[in-house]
């Protein structure tokens, strides 16, 4: 059964998200998604209240801040802790049944860093919506997956309702997040996506900074 999931989507319990709950629940429906990644930045929370919402497959996650960028751990329902070394991360993903996501590699054209010792990725986040510049990081990525032999995932990286479903992997598997973690890291994933336009980026921004304010 090929499912289509948006495999990077935060909620507002992350410090820098928008959507409430119900709001992913809706866009998600809306853009025709069969299910979510809750990926918030150092929480799990948001993730686990969306968890056995009716309709909707929701993968728990949580994107890990390290010593070498952004890591996705998906199908985890404990929070991973943040500031360790790629390698010590992704064994803790993987301590906890976890698939570790290399997460935008080249946004920003940061060089992504793909050596990380004896603990390996299990998958590479290819297109990621929210990326500037897109189209070369998205490029990048892809050659750095085909390099790895990695399988390649897609996702908006959604901070605010409207972005979710810019990008989504189809992903060959039954309709459970932990089936859906499995046929990731077996490689049953095609990834799809496009820019999220500036004019939503520019509304998702000015919402950010009210959060903020508040
Ligand atoms: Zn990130
Ligand atoms: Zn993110």
């Amino acid at each position: 059964m090929a499912l289509k999931i948006d495999l990077h989507v935060h909620t507002c319990y992350s410090s820098d998200g928008v959507t409430t709950l119900r709001e992913v629940a809706a866009y998600a429906k809306r853009r025709g998604l069969d299910g979510v990644a809750i990926t918030d930045h150092d929480t799990v929370e948001g993730a686990l209240k969306l968890q056995g919402k009716k309709g909707l497959i929701v993968v728990p996650g949580i994107e890990v801040t390290t010593l070498g960028g952004h890591v996705l751990a998906l199908n985890v329902t404990s929070p991973v802790p943040s500031g360790l070394t790629l390698s010590q991360t992704i064994q803790k993903i993987h301590e906890i049944n976890g698939v570790a996501v290399m997460a935008h590699p080249f946004a920003l054209l940061k060089v992504a860093r793909a050596a990380c010792g004896p603990q390996s990725f299990d998958a590479i986040e290819v297109i990621n919506a929210s990326t500037v510049p897109f189209a070369i990081s998205t490029h990048l990525s892809r050659r750095l997956a085909f390099r790895l032999n990695l399988p390649q995932v897609a996702g908006s990286d959604a901070h605010y309702g409207p972005e979710i479903g810019s990008a989504y992997t189809l992903v060959n598997a039954d309709p459970e997040a932990d089936e859906v973690a499995h046929s990731i890291k077996k490689g049953a994933a095609t990834p799809f996506g496009r820019a999220i336009p500036w004019r939503l980026r520019l509304k998702r921004m000015s919402l950010n900074l009210k959060k903020k304010l508040k």
